[in-house]
Protein backbone atom coordinates (compact mmCIF):
# COMPACT_ATOMS: atom_id res chain seq x y z
CA UNK A 1 0.00 0.00 0.00
CA UNK A 2 1.49 3.23 -0.74
CA UNK A 3 2.40 5.25 2.54
CA UNK A 4 0.19 8.46 3.54
CA UNK A 5 0.90 11.31 5.87
CA UNK A 6 -1.97 11.36 8.22
CA UNK A 7 -2.50 14.11 10.81
CA UNK A 8 -3.76 14.11 14.56
CA UNK A 9 -7.18 14.67 13.42
CA UNK A 10 -7.05 11.73 11.28
CA UNK A 11 -6.83 14.01 8.01
CA UNK A 12 -4.72 12.68 5.11
CA UNK A 13 -2.07 15.44 3.65
CA UNK A 14 -1.49 14.65 0.23
CA UNK A 15 -1.13 17.98 -0.82
CA UNK A 16 1.49 20.66 -0.51
CA UNK A 17 1.57 24.53 -1.32
CA UNK A 18 5.05 25.75 -1.97
CA UNK A 19 6.40 28.85 -1.65
CA UNK A 20 9.14 30.16 -4.15
CA UNK A 21 9.18 33.37 -2.95
CA UNK A 22 7.83 36.25 -0.22
CA UNK A 23 8.16 39.10 -3.23
CA UNK A 24 5.61 40.39 -5.35
CA UNK A 25 5.56 42.60 -8.30
CA UNK A 26 2.12 43.74 -6.86
CA UNK A 27 1.09 45.37 -3.60
CA UNK A 28 -2.79 43.80 -3.29
CA UNK A 29 -3.89 46.21 -0.16
CA UNK A 30 -5.37 43.28 1.50
CA UNK A 31 -2.42 40.68 0.75
CA UNK A 32 0.97 42.91 1.13
CA UNK A 33 1.24 46.07 3.26
CA UNK A 34 2.28 49.51 1.66
CA UNK A 35 5.72 50.03 1.47
CA UNK A 36 6.66 46.60 2.92
CA UNK A 37 10.72 45.57 2.55
CA UNK A 38 11.28 43.23 5.11
CA UNK A 39 11.57 40.27 2.30
CA UNK A 40 13.80 37.24 3.35
CA UNK A 41 17.04 37.38 2.36
CA UNK A 42 18.73 35.54 -0.25
CA UNK A 43 20.41 33.39 1.35
CA UNK A 44 17.63 32.05 3.38
CA UNK A 45 15.49 30.90 0.53
CA UNK A 46 15.52 27.28 -0.39
CA UNK A 47 17.78 26.56 -3.24
CA UNK A 48 16.02 24.58 -6.23
CA UNK A 49 17.91 21.17 -5.21
CA UNK A 50 16.82 22.07 -1.27
CA UNK A 51 13.42 22.26 -2.63
CA UNK A 52 13.49 19.13 -5.40
CA UNK A 53 14.39 17.30 -1.52
CA UNK A 54 12.01 18.25 0.22
CA UNK A 55 9.13 18.05 -2.45
CA UNK A 56 10.59 14.47 -3.07
CA UNK A 57 10.17 13.44 0.20
CA UNK A 58 7.17 14.34 0.44
CA UNK A 59 5.97 12.43 -2.66
CA UNK A 60 7.50 9.61 -1.09
CA UNK A 61 5.09 10.43 2.13
CA UNK A 62 2.19 9.75 -0.27
CA UNK A 63 2.00 13.58 -1.51
CA UNK A 64 1.03 13.67 -4.92
CA UNK A 65 0.02 17.61 -5.71
CA UNK A 66 2.23 20.39 -5.58
CA UNK A 67 1.25 24.09 -5.93
CA UNK A 68 3.55 26.26 -6.81
CA UNK A 69 3.20 29.86 -4.92
CA UNK A 70 4.00 32.78 -3.27
CA UNK A 71 4.19 36.16 -2.92
CA UNK A 72 4.39 35.94 -7.11
CA UNK A 73 6.23 32.73 -7.96
CA UNK A 74 7.16 34.39 -11.51
CA UNK A 75 9.10 37.25 -9.94
CA UNK A 76 11.13 33.74 -8.96
CA UNK A 77 14.37 33.56 -11.73
CA UNK A 78 14.51 30.56 -13.85
CA UNK A 79 11.70 29.05 -12.80
CA UNK A 80 10.56 26.42 -15.50
CA UNK A 81 13.69 25.13 -14.61
CA UNK A 82 12.41 24.13 -11.27
CA UNK A 83 8.70 23.27 -12.31
CA UNK A 84 10.81 20.82 -14.93
CA UNK A 85 11.97 19.17 -12.04
CA UNK A 86 9.11 19.21 -9.70
CA UNK A 87 7.27 17.71 -12.31
CA UNK A 88 9.61 14.48 -12.82
CA UNK A 89 9.29 13.44 -9.35
CA UNK A 90 7.97 10.32 -8.55
CA UNK A 91 4.29 10.24 -6.71
CA UNK A 92 3.65 13.80 -7.47
CA UNK A 93 0.80 13.44 -10.48
CA UNK A 94 -0.29 17.24 -9.99
CA UNK A 95 1.72 20.47 -11.10
CA UNK A 96 -0.07 23.72 -10.66
CA UNK A 97 0.52 27.33 -10.50
CA UNK A 98 -0.75 30.13 -8.54
CA UNK A 99 0.01 33.67 -10.05
CA UNK A 100 -0.91 37.62 -10.09
CA UNK A 101 0.00 36.73 -14.30
CA UNK A 102 1.39 39.91 -14.67
CA UNK A 103 4.56 38.37 -15.96
CA UNK A 104 2.66 35.56 -17.31
CA UNK A 105 2.88 36.30 -21.11
CA UNK A 106 7.06 35.69 -21.09
CA UNK A 107 7.12 32.95 -19.09
CA UNK A 108 3.53 31.02 -20.19
CA UNK A 109 4.54 28.53 -22.91
CA UNK A 110 7.90 27.54 -21.13
CA UNK A 111 6.11 26.37 -17.99
CA UNK A 112 3.23 25.08 -19.73
CA UNK A 113 6.22 22.76 -21.30
CA UNK A 114 7.71 21.94 -18.11
CA UNK A 115 4.59 20.14 -17.22
CA UNK A 116 2.66 22.99 -15.15
CA UNK A 117 -1.29 22.00 -16.33
CA UNK A 118 -3.44 23.67 -14.00
CA UNK A 119 -3.37 27.81 -13.30
CA UNK A 120 -4.91 29.85 -10.94
CA UNK A 121 -4.78 33.84 -11.58
CA UNK A 122 -5.71 36.17 -9.21
CA UNK A 123 -8.07 39.05 -10.63
CA UNK A 124 -10.55 41.33 -8.59
CA UNK A 125 -11.09 42.76 -11.02
CA UNK A 126 -11.71 44.37 -14.74
CA UNK A 127 -11.16 47.77 -14.44
CA UNK A 128 -7.77 49.67 -14.75
CA UNK A 129 -8.48 52.36 -12.37
CA UNK A 130 -10.07 50.25 -9.81
CA UNK A 131 -7.30 47.48 -10.41
CA UNK A 132 -4.61 50.12 -9.63
CA UNK A 133 -6.14 50.91 -6.44
CA UNK A 134 -6.10 47.56 -5.30
CA UNK A 135 -2.86 46.44 -6.67
CA UNK A 136 -0.84 49.28 -8.04
CA UNK A 137 -0.16 47.30 -10.92
CA UNK A 138 -1.65 47.71 -14.66
CA UNK A 139 -4.51 45.37 -15.67
CA UNK A 140 -3.60 45.38 -19.40
CA UNK A 141 -0.15 43.02 -18.50
CA UNK A 142 -2.89 40.60 -16.48
CA UNK A 143 -4.82 40.54 -19.52
CA UNK A 144 -2.46 39.89 -22.02
CA UNK A 145 -0.89 36.93 -19.39
CA UNK A 146 -4.21 35.48 -19.02
CA UNK A 147 -4.65 35.46 -22.98
CA UNK A 148 -0.94 33.90 -23.35
CA UNK A 149 -1.64 31.53 -20.88
CA UNK A 150 -4.88 30.43 -22.03
CA UNK A 151 -3.24 30.13 -25.96
CA UNK A 152 -0.53 27.96 -24.27
CA UNK A 153 -3.09 25.11 -23.20
CA UNK A 154 -3.19 25.17 -20.03
CA UNK A 155 -6.79 23.75 -18.48
CA UNK A 156 -8.62 24.79 -16.06
CA UNK A 157 -7.57 28.51 -15.81
CA UNK A 158 -9.00 29.42 -12.59
CA UNK A 159 -9.76 33.47 -11.84
CA UNK A 160 -9.75 33.83 -7.81
CA UNK A 161 -12.08 37.18 -7.40
CA UNK A 162 -11.77 38.68 -3.56
CA UNK A 163 -14.67 39.74 -3.28
CA UNK A 164 -14.95 43.04 -1.38
CA UNK A 165 -17.66 45.55 0.05
CA UNK A 166 -18.14 48.54 -1.90
CA UNK A 167 -14.55 47.55 -3.95
CA UNK A 168 -15.46 45.46 -6.13
CA UNK A 169 -18.60 43.81 -5.15
CA UNK A 170 -20.87 45.54 -8.18
CA UNK A 171 -18.82 43.41 -10.61
CA UNK A 172 -19.54 40.03 -9.83
CA UNK A 173 -21.81 39.30 -12.97
CA UNK A 174 -18.99 41.72 -14.95
CA UNK A 175 -16.48 39.34 -14.03
CA UNK A 176 -18.76 36.16 -14.56
CA UNK A 177 -18.96 37.30 -18.12
CA UNK A 178 -15.37 37.38 -18.83
CA UNK A 179 -15.13 33.86 -17.88
CA UNK A 180 -17.80 32.75 -19.45
CA UNK A 181 -16.29 34.47 -22.52
CA UNK A 182 -13.29 33.04 -22.28
CA UNK A 183 -13.69 29.40 -20.94
CA UNK A 184 -12.42 30.25 -17.28
CA UNK A 185 -13.35 28.80 -13.85
CA UNK A 186 -14.38 32.20 -11.71
CA UNK A 187 -14.12 31.49 -7.84
CA UNK A 188 -15.34 33.93 -5.55
CA UNK A 189 -12.56 34.38 -2.08
CA UNK A 190 -14.02 36.22 1.46
CA UNK A 191 -11.33 38.10 2.64
CA UNK A 192 -9.74 36.66 5.38
CA UNK A 193 -7.85 38.63 8.20
CA UNK A 194 -4.23 37.49 7.42
CA UNK A 195 -1.73 39.96 8.75
CA UNK A 196 -2.90 43.82 9.49
CA UNK A 197 -3.22 44.28 5.99
CA UNK A 198 -5.84 41.40 5.83
CA UNK A 199 -7.37 42.75 8.73
CA UNK A 200 -8.08 45.71 7.48
CA UNK A 201 -9.43 44.62 4.69
CA UNK A 202 -11.44 42.58 6.41
CA UNK A 203 -13.83 45.43 7.59
CA UNK A 204 -14.57 44.59 3.58
CA UNK A 205 -15.54 41.15 3.99
CA UNK A 206 -18.85 39.81 2.11
CA UNK A 207 -19.98 36.78 2.81
CA UNK A 208 -20.56 34.14 -0.21
CA UNK A 209 -24.65 33.87 0.84
CA UNK A 210 -24.69 37.27 -0.31
CA UNK A 211 -22.85 36.96 -3.57
CA UNK A 212 -24.82 34.24 -4.49
CA UNK A 213 -28.22 35.72 -3.84
CA UNK A 214 -26.77 38.67 -6.51
CA UNK A 215 -25.81 36.05 -8.67
CA UNK A 216 -29.52 34.24 -8.81
CA UNK A 217 -30.66 37.09 -9.74
CA UNK A 218 -28.81 36.83 -13.32
CA UNK A 219 -28.35 33.75 -13.44
CA UNK A 220 -29.92 29.99 -12.76
CA UNK A 221 -27.20 28.27 -10.98
CA UNK A 222 -27.21 24.43 -10.33
CA UNK A 223 -25.22 22.52 -7.74
CA UNK A 224 -21.78 21.63 -9.88
CA UNK A 225 -18.45 19.25 -8.71
CA UNK A 226 -15.16 20.35 -9.62
CA UNK A 227 -12.38 17.25 -9.69
CA UNK A 228 -9.20 18.88 -7.47
CA UNK A 229 -11.59 21.61 -6.80
CA UNK A 230 -10.28 21.61 -2.95
CA UNK A 231 -12.19 23.77 -0.34
CA UNK A 232 -14.44 25.56 -2.79
CA UNK A 233 -17.96 24.99 -3.17
CA UNK A 234 -18.77 24.54 -6.83
CA UNK A 235 -22.13 25.53 -9.09
CA UNK A 236 -22.57 25.98 -12.67
CA UNK A 237 -24.61 27.50 -14.92
CA UNK A 238 -27.85 25.67 -15.93
CA UNK A 239 -27.09 24.48 -19.43
CA UNK A 240 -23.39 25.36 -19.35
CA UNK A 241 -20.13 23.91 -18.45
CA UNK A 242 -18.70 26.74 -16.88
CA UNK A 243 -17.98 26.46 -13.11
CA UNK A 244 -18.20 28.87 -10.35
CA UNK A 245 -16.50 28.54 -6.94
CA UNK A 246 -17.39 30.07 -3.68
CA UNK A 247 -14.27 29.53 -0.71
CA UNK A 248 -16.01 30.40 2.42
CA UNK A 249 -12.74 30.56 4.90
CA UNK A 250 -14.92 32.72 6.95
CA UNK A 251 -18.81 32.33 6.88
CA UNK A 252 -18.36 28.08 6.73
CA UNK A 253 -15.11 27.31 7.10
CA UNK A 254 -13.89 23.85 5.69
CA UNK A 255 -11.03 22.52 8.37
CA UNK A 256 -12.44 18.94 8.76
CA UNK A 257 -10.91 18.33 5.13
CA UNK A 258 -7.95 20.28 5.27
CA UNK A 259 -5.74 18.22 3.10
CA UNK A 260 -2.47 20.87 3.19
CA UNK A 261 0.54 22.59 4.83
CA UNK A 262 2.29 24.96 2.74
CA UNK A 263 6.61 25.41 2.73
CA UNK A 264 7.54 29.25 2.58
CA UNK A 265 10.80 30.25 0.74
CA UNK A 266 12.58 29.62 3.74
CA UNK A 267 12.00 26.47 4.20
CA UNK A 268 9.32 26.46 7.46
CA UNK A 269 6.71 24.09 7.14
CA UNK A 270 3.25 25.81 8.26
CA UNK A 271 0.38 23.87 9.10
CA UNK A 272 -2.23 26.70 8.97
CA UNK A 273 -2.79 29.42 7.37
CA UNK A 274 -4.49 30.69 10.63
CA UNK A 275 -2.12 29.33 13.07
CA UNK A 276 1.57 29.55 14.16
CA UNK A 277 2.06 25.66 14.35
CA UNK A 278 5.04 25.19 12.37
CA UNK A 279 8.07 23.43 11.83
CA UNK A 280 11.85 24.98 10.51
CA UNK A 281 13.20 22.55 7.70
CA UNK A 282 16.17 24.60 6.62
CA UNK A 283 18.68 24.52 9.37
CA UNK A 284 17.99 20.52 9.12
CA UNK A 285 18.96 20.31 5.40
CA UNK A 286 22.15 22.46 5.84
CA UNK A 287 23.15 20.70 8.87
CA UNK A 288 23.25 17.77 5.87
CA UNK A 289 20.44 15.51 7.31
CA UNK A 290 19.88 12.15 5.20
CA UNK A 291 16.84 11.28 3.13
CA UNK A 292 15.17 9.08 5.80
CA UNK A 293 15.88 11.94 8.69
CA UNK A 294 14.13 14.26 6.37
CA UNK A 295 10.76 12.14 5.97
CA UNK A 296 10.57 11.26 10.06
CA UNK A 297 11.24 15.10 10.06
CA UNK A 298 7.92 15.68 7.85
CA UNK A 299 5.84 13.64 9.71
CA UNK A 300 6.75 15.09 13.21
CA UNK A 301 6.07 18.42 11.44
CA UNK A 302 2.37 17.14 10.43
CA UNK A 303 2.00 15.96 13.97
CA UNK A 304 2.14 19.21 14.78
CA UNK A 305 -0.78 20.51 12.65
CA UNK A 306 -3.87 22.28 14.64
CA UNK A 307 -7.56 21.57 14.06
CA UNK A 308 -8.46 24.60 12.70
CA UNK A 309 -7.75 28.23 12.26
CA UNK A 310 -9.83 30.74 14.57
CA UNK A 311 -10.14 33.46 12.34
CA UNK A 312 -13.69 34.42 13.18
CA UNK A 313 -12.33 33.85 17.13
CA UNK A 314 -9.21 35.33 17.05
CA UNK A 315 -8.88 37.18 13.99
CA UNK A 316 -5.79 39.81 15.64
CA UNK A 317 -3.62 35.96 15.76
CA UNK A 318 -2.57 35.92 12.33
CA UNK A 319 0.37 38.16 12.30
CA UNK A 320 1.35 36.47 8.94
CA UNK A 321 0.23 37.83 6.38
CA UNK A 322 -0.53 36.28 3.35
CA UNK A 323 2.40 36.31 0.92
CA UNK A 324 4.66 35.20 3.85
CA UNK A 325 2.95 32.02 4.60
CA UNK A 326 2.84 31.47 1.16
CA UNK A 327 -1.26 31.79 -0.42
N1 LIG B 1 0.69 36.15 -6.25
C1 LIG B 1 -0.13 35.04 -6.56
C2 LIG B 1 -1.57 35.43 -6.72
O1 LIG B 1 -1.90 36.58 -6.40
O2 LIG B 1 -2.35 34.58 -7.17
C3 LIG B 1 -0.02 33.88 -5.58
C4 LIG B 1 0.03 34.22 -4.12
S1 LIG B 1 -1.40 35.02 -3.44
C5 LIG B 1 -0.88 35.26 -1.77
C6 LIG B 1 -2.57 33.68 -3.41
C7 LIG B 1 -4.00 34.06 -3.20
O3 LIG B 1 -4.14 34.61 -1.91
C8 LIG B 1 -4.55 35.08 -4.16
O4 LIG B 1 -5.67 34.52 -4.84
C9 LIG B 1 -4.98 36.23 -3.28
O5 LIG B 1 -6.12 36.87 -3.76
C10 LIG B 1 -5.21 35.53 -1.97
N2 LIG B 1 -5.15 36.41 -0.80
C11 LIG B 1 -4.13 37.18 -0.37
N3 LIG B 1 -4.46 37.84 0.77
C12 LIG B 1 -5.74 37.46 1.06
C13 LIG B 1 -6.65 37.79 2.11
N4 LIG B 1 -6.33 38.62 3.08
N5 LIG B 1 -7.88 37.20 2.07
C14 LIG B 1 -8.23 36.34 1.09
N6 LIG B 1 -7.41 35.98 0.08
C15 LIG B 1 -6.18 36.54 0.06
FE1 LIG C 1 1.15 39.74 -4.76
FE2 LIG C 1 -0.58 37.76 -4.98
FE3 LIG C 1 -0.34 39.11 -2.66
FE4 LIG C 1 -1.41 40.34 -4.75
S1 LIG C 1 -2.26 38.53 -3.71
S2 LIG C 1 0.20 41.17 -3.40
S3 LIG C 1 -0.33 39.45 -6.44
S4 LIG C 1 1.17 37.82 -3.60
Amino acid sequence: MAPTLTDPFARQIDYIRLSVTDRCDLRCYYCMPEGHTDFEAPEDWLSFDEIERVIAAFGRLGVQRVRVTGGEPLVRKNLSELTTRLARLPGITDLSLSSNAVQMERHAQALFDSGVRRLNISLDTLKPERFKAITQGKLDKVIHGLMAAKAAGFAPIKINMVVMRGVNDDELVEMLEFCRQHGFTLRFIETMPMGDTGRNASAQYLPMDEVITTLKQHYSLIPGVMPGGGPARYMQLAGEAMKIGFITPMSQHFCETCNRVRLSVDGTLYMCLGQDHRFALRPLLRAGISDTELEQAIIQAIALKPERHEFSEKPEQVVRFMSMTGG
